[in-house]
């Protein structure tokens, strides 16, 4: 279907890039890590890539996801605030903080263009003197331990020291909604 094809799930017109993610001290350090990254390839490909317009999580309860978030992201040094109900609708009066145990506002974390940043990835990958081609492809020869090739459809052979097959994270044969388990 081409690159940055809606069905993608990295190519939708936006995503959440932020850090919180409970005790998981690994997931916070790798957001982190990739927004850097996410922020260095817009200024050097000069392309609006990343909003930093903050992203806020609500807590139903004192203890929990998000309790947990806190302390590991305070661990690590990422910004974060913690804030009740009054400072959140003084903050943002449209909305109703009702039900909320508190807010967790990440200042640092934002929205990424998803759609844009597959894009302009394949470009800096072009003019890096990479080739991007599109085909359907099978498994081809194999050294009984290593794929050697794959064959498109016209019988060309494609092969390379190293395969990389990237269908995405949510495909699952059992599941018709892959995403309905994140
Ligand atoms: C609705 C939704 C909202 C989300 N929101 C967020 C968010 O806000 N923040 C966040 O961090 N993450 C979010 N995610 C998760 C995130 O988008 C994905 O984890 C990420 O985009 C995965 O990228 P990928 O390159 O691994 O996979 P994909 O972008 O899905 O790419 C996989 C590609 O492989 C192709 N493919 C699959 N099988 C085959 C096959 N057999 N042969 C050939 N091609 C094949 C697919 O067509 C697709 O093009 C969201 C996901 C969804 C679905």
């Amino acid at each position: 279907m081409g690159r940055r094809h809606l069905r993608a799930t990295s190519s939708d017109e936006h995503r959440i890039i932020r850090s919180a993610h409970g005790t998981d001290r690994y997931y916070a350090r790798w957001a982190r890590r990739a927004l850097r990254h996410w922020e260095r390839f817009a200024d050097e490909w000069n392309v609006p890539l990343f909003y930093a317009s903050g992203v806020l999580w609500f807590a139903s309860a004192a203890a929990g996801w998000e309790a947990d978030s806190e302390a590991t992201l305070r661990s690590l040094g990422i910004p974060v605030e913690r804030l009740d109900p009054a400072a959140i609708s003084a903050r943002w009066p449209v909305i109703d903080p009702a039900g909320a145990a508190f807010g967790l506002f990440e200042p640092e974390a934002g929205f990424l263009m998803a759609r844009r940043g597959v894009a302009a990835t394949v470009a800096a990958f072009q003019r890096a003197g990479g080739a991007y081609a599109l085909a359907a492809v099978r498994p081809g020869r194999s050294d009984g331990h290593r794929l050697l090739d794959v064959v498109d459809q016209a019988g060309r052979r494609w092969s390379a020291g190293t395969f990389v097959f990237a269908a995405g994270p949510g495909f699952r044969s059992s599941s018709p909604r892959p995403w309905a388990t994140w």
